[in-house]
């Protein structure tokens, strides 16, 4: 007879569609834990406090099964050792990520333990989408067609896991203080944040019901709940891609949300056979363009307070300050203008939507961001510089997206840092360089390094 299984939870906190949770309940008893790692410890604020949710609303479905979440802090094949010596657990099961941190760390418990992965993260692992020639995926719509053709597997049903004769100790979650770097920003945040498997669920309900339909049409229109809110949901592992896909399956709208969320299957390819992505310019030759990499000049600080005096930008700015996400227009938007018009490196933006995204995912962001600066994988070509002004009057054409997030009595003053002295009865911001002046500098640099060096 097998002993117990521990379940070594890390961004899949559901019970459905979870493929190493069936196995394990399948086996027995399950002990589902979460490591408080350094990777965990290092978390950006909003991720961490998303995360904090997260686990808390994970932890209290499975008490109401009769299950527990055990919280250890530590090193995670020293915690995962010590939890199989205590409960006498002979095999630790987790769900497949695909980052080098992630893989490093599977890859250590798997060689000091009895040890199995599962997928569960991805519509499709990422070896397993191949080109004709069986390479790997450099440009979305080819990846799009590979994938929807292969089909996708339906979810699994959601699991119990039953539990062990004795649980082991946990740590206590509010200890672990995960929200505390946010801040001023954590009951703002907070207010807006819906997390666990079951809030995910009603909200992938509501939305193929309601919204889905519209899906295709509206989904730019910065204005309006067109989307499916989603994006915090699967980046914790709240629900499973797959659930997302066939939530949406034979309705009418399907195929245009489908193919958004494959850009995040998409993602993950990119970063599991260039993990360089995440972190430096996708492209080759783009070292030389000449960002701004210093993110404490006035421009970039205006951009990330919300006054750079472009109403589209700072509404968008704010809208993240406010909420933790950001639409994904007005995501492009404020990216394009920081990496053209403001001339700064992608990584900076990047770096500050990740302090500040409750929905971070690192594979999404740094694909957005690079897609956008032109150095990125099927990017938009660098001398494609989006007209803030003419984008506002497209997506944006009652003025009600920027109307909401530039009131005065939006809860903006209360939710940015206190050292950065905003005050609702500031006057408005003066632009720090006009659009023209922005899109010309922008346009030459990137003639000048295109002629030092091609690059596309
Ligand atoms: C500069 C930039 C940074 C971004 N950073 C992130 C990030 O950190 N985390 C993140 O999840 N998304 C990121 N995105 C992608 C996208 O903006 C969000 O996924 C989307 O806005 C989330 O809203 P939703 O769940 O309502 O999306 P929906 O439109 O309802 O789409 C459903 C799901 O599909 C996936 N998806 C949709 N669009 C994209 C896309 N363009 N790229 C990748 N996946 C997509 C997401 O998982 C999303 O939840 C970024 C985009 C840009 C341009």
């Amino acid at each position: 007879m097998s002993g117990p299984t521990l379940l070594w939870l890390r961004r899949d906190l559901r019970l459905g569609d979870h493929p190493a949770l069936t196995h394990a309940a399948a086996r027995g008893p399950v002990i589902p834990v979460f490591i408080r790692d350094d990777e965990v410890r290092g978390l950006p604020a909003a991720p961490a406090l998303r995360l904090e949710a997260a686990l808390g609303a994970l932890s209290k479905r499975l008490e109401g099964l009769g299950s527990r979440l055990i919280l250890r802090s530590g090193e995670p094949v020293e915690v995962l050792r010590g939890l199989m010596a205590e409960t006498g657990a002979d095999l630790v099961v987790w769900t497949r990520r695909y980052d080098p941190q992630g893989k490093e760390s599977g890859a250590a418990v798997k060689a000091a333990h009895p040890a199995e992965s599962y997928p569960g993260a991805l519509l499709a692992e990422p070896w397993e989408v191949k080109t004709k020639t069986g390479g790997d995926f450099k440009v979305f719509t080819p990846f799009w067609r590979a994938l929807s053709a292969r089909g996708i597997a339906p979810p699994r049903p959601a699991v119990s896991p039953p539990a062990p004769s004795q649980w082991p100790a946990s740590e206590a979650l509010a200890d672990w203080h995960l929200s505390a770097p946010m801040n001023r920003g954590r009951a703002v945040i907070s207010a807006h944040i819906r997390a666990g498997e079951e809030a995910a669920l009603a909200q992938l309900d509501t939305f193929a019901g309601q919204h889905l339909a519209d899906y295709g049409d509206a989904r730019d229109q910065l204005g309006q709940a067109a989307c499916s809110g989603l994006s915090a949901a699967l980046a914790c592992g709240e629900v499973s891609p797959r659930q997302v896909w066939w939530a949406a399956s034979g309705q009418s709208g399907a195929e245009a949300f489908q193919r958004q969320l494959a850009w995040r299957d998409f993602a993950w390819h990119l970063t599991w056979h260039s993990p360089h992505m995440l972190s430096d310019n996708w492209r080759e030759g783009w070292e030389h363009f000449p960002w701004n990499q210093d993110a404490t000049r006035p421009e970039v600080q205006a951009w990330m307070q919300g006054r750079t005096g472009v109403e589209i930008v700072d509404a968008a700015m704010r809208e993240l300050h406010l909420t933790g996400t950001m639409h994904n227009r007005a995501r492009m938007l404020v990216a394009s203008y920081l990496t053209k018009h403001l001339m700064t490196h992608w990584r900076i933006g990047a770096e500050f939507f990740a302090e500040h995204l409750v929905d971070w995912d690192p594979a999404n962001n740094a694909m957005g961001w690079q897609w956008v600066a032109g150095c990125g994988p099927d990017a938009a070509p660098f001398f494609r510089i989006f007209n803030p002004e003419t984008q506002a009057q497209k997506f944006d054409p009652t003025g009600a997206y920027r109307a909401r997030w530039l009131a005065p009595d939006s809860g903006f003053f209360d939710a940015v840092p206190r050292r950065w002295g905003l005050t609702p009865d500031m006057p408005a911001p003066t632009p720090v360089i006009t659009l023209k002046q922005g899109r010309e500098r922008a346009l030459s640099a990137y003639h000048d390094m295109r002629n030092g060096r091609q690059v596309y």
